[in-house]
């Protein structure tokens, strides 16, 4: 699949439900923060560093897709700039992700010189397959302070069938016990549910949360699949992983003190801990973990908290996406090649964070997926 997307840095685009309509006013002046015209305040950038992968999750990306071409990618110096840009601008949060963000050549790079910008929240999401090779000490040394991983199922032959990989549920097990061993606390796990695929596993991931003190988030699906196959029969709603848990454990609502958190959060009773499963990895048993295990639930299609919305997405070639359903992207690439100033970049990403559309609309019949698939625009 090739990629053509309208491009375009004129804020105000007619789109579907809950877009930017065509008249919506450009911002005369520049702000010192991100505020769309809802009124939110955008402090959380995803900043994506690569479109390859080296696993095809059915959810996400087809065995054929077709990356963008090297050319069309930003350099390391280019993702600093826009970095440092949007640092002067208000965002607080850094979450580099991709694609398959270790598969980047030059991430520890990029870690370090991010560390060095002393960015309150520094964070990563990974598939978690290659981190045995990875410098995870170096990295939480120099400023990375969250890592999230990602495993679909507990299930040898559904691991390989979600990634379309040989990949193990071991090497996301390894991944997390290194990660804690370099000091990254919480880890965090992410899995898509899908019915038909491993909704059948809810509870066991509540399990799985406890036996390796980490904090699992169960993602509802969302149309953002290069196959187009998303369905809304395929959702597994919020409400349901939370009955398919309770029966096996008693959880406890955490009240969030950060208002645009993604996740309904449950922390577990003493009554579940007390049942808690032996820990064991790779046959040899592991005593301790360092961070109170937990559920997090991500429901953004039955229920919505584009209202908190604080998020922004730069894509690997440059793109600003001010949401991830955005049908239009502004193009930062051409700005910044254009040996243009700071200042003209900054007004890019005022003037696309203005239009920020209010909601995703899935669900309402004038809904329209984007064209860009998650791993191209970054999760
Ligand atoms: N490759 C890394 C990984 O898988 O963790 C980082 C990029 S991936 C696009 C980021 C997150 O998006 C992953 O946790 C993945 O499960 C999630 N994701 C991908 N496609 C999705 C979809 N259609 N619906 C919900 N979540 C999705
Ligand atoms: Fe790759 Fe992550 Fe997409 Fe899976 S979810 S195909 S690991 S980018």
């Amino acid at each position: 699949m090739t990629i053509s997307l309208p491009i375009q840095n004129d804020p105000g685009r007619a789109g579907a439900a809950g877009h930017p309509a065509p008249d919506a006013p450009a911002r005369a002046w520049l702000p010192d923060r991100l505020i769309d015209s809802h009124g939110r305040t955008i402090r959380d950038l995803r900043l994506s560093i690569t479109d390859r992968c080296n696993f095809r999750c059915v959810y996400c990306m087809d065995p054929d897709f077709r990356y963008m071409p090297k050319t069309q990618l930003l350099s390391l110096e280019e993702y600093l700039r826009l970095v440092r840009i949007c640092l002067g601008l208000g965002i607080t949060k850094v979450r580099i992700t991709g694609g398959e963000p270790t598969l980047y050549p030059r991430l520890d790079e990029l870690i370090a010189e991010l560390g060095r910008m002393n960015i309150s929240d520094l964070a990563m999401t990974t598939n978690g397959s290659l981190l045995d090779q990875m410098p995870l000490a170096q990295w939480r040394r120099d400023g990375l302070h969250r890592i999230t991983l990602s495993l679909d199922s507990l299930r040898p032959e559904r691991v390989q069938a979600i990634t379309r990989t040989a990949t193990t549920a071991e090497s996301v097990i390894r991944a997390i016990h290194l990660a804690h061993a370099a000091g990254f606390s919480p880890v965090k796990v992410n899995a898509v549910i899908m019915r038909g695929v491993n909704d059948d596993e809810v509870a066991d991931f509540a399990d799985f949360a406890l036996e390796h003190g980490i904090d699992m988030r169960l993602i509802e699906f969302m149309p953002l699949d290069s196959s187009r196959a998303w369905n809304r029969n395929q959702v597994v709603g919020a409400d349901e992983m939370i009955e398919a848990i309770r029966p096996r454990h008693e959880l406890i609502a955490v009240e969030e003190d950060d208002p645009s958190s993604t996740s309904m959060n449950f922390t577990f009773s003493d009554n579940s801990r007390a049942g808690r499963p032996p820990m064991a990895m790779g046959g040899r048993r592991v005593t301790s973990f360092q961070s109170e295990p937990r559920i997090g639930i991500i429901a953004p299609v039955t229920r919505p908290f584009c209202g908190a919305c604080s998020r922004l997405r730069i894509t690997a070639d440059g793109k600003v996406r001010p949401c991830l359903f955005s049908l239009s992207e502004w193009d930062l690439r051409s700005v910044l090649r254009s040996d243009a100033a700071d200042e003209e970049v900054r007004r890019s990403i005022v003037n696309a964070v203005w239009t920020k559309q209010a909601g995703h609309g899935i669900g309402s019949g004038a809904f329209v997926p984007p064209e860009r698939t998650m791993s191209a625009i970054g999760g």
